[in-house]
């Protein structure tokens, strides 16, 4: 089993770039950011609760998140590995996704971090808020989000540098040549699918 973290601020490029990955590796997505806009698609709950904060730009507290993921992972007992993407975002996560892991057997092999100065993330998250119509893609919320993520996200890299699985990559290129890094890095590790 390969698991990878996909990394970086807001608008880094984790969801275009998961899409390439699960393509070529077939390995099993799991972002926390769509299911967490599923279940506020359904009104669960869970969604409800978590609306408040992703309206915000805060981030959902971590027991509804870590409670999320457990499940997803269960769900997929075939998978030649997994996708974390927007996920851990918080030591806390971290901590809760290394001891899952390690009683399921197996742990997380690669942290990429995608690298994209500030200016290029809120230009692309401009343009995304208007093509995608997300609602937290609007400049008042850009802003809190890239605070909530130099605040509580960014120490993560930290926690999988000290287990010598960070790689940092220049994220700020075209889509065809960041995923070229990616998959030079991945390549060390497994063969596409
Ligand atoms: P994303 O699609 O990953 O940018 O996430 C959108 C929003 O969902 C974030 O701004 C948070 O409010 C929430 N969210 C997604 N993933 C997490 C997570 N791992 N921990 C806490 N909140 C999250």
């Amino acid at each position: 089993m390969f698991n990878l973290i996909l990394f970086g601020p807001p608008g880094s490029g984790k969801g275009t770039q998961s899409q390439n990955i699960l393509d070529t590796y077939k390995l099993h997505h799991i972002s926390t950011g769509d299911l967490l806009r599923e279940e506020v698609k359904k009104e669960s709950t869970l969604g409800l609760e978590a609306k408040k904060y992703m309206d915000q730009g805060l981030l959902v507290p971590d027991e509804v998140v870590i409670g999320m993921i457990s499940g997803k992972i269960d769900e997929n007992p075939e998978a030649r590995g997994f996708i974390f993407d927007g996920f851990p975002r918080t030591t806390e996560q971290a901590s809760a996704l290394d001891k899952l892991l390690e009683f399921k057997g197996t742990e997380i092999d690669l942290m990429l971090s995608l690298e994209v100065p500030e200016a290029e993330l809120v230009k692309r998250l401009l343009h995304r808020g208007v093509t995608s119509g997300r609602s937290d893609d609007n400049e008042e919320v850009i802003t809190k989000r890239i605070k909530e993520y130099h605040t509580k996200t960014a120490v993560v890299a930290d926690h999988y540098n000290t287990q010598s699985k960070l790689v940092n990559l220049k994220g700020d290129g075209d889509i065809e040549t960041t995923f070229r890094l990616i998959k030079k890095e991945i390549d060390k590790y497994l063969q596409p699918a």
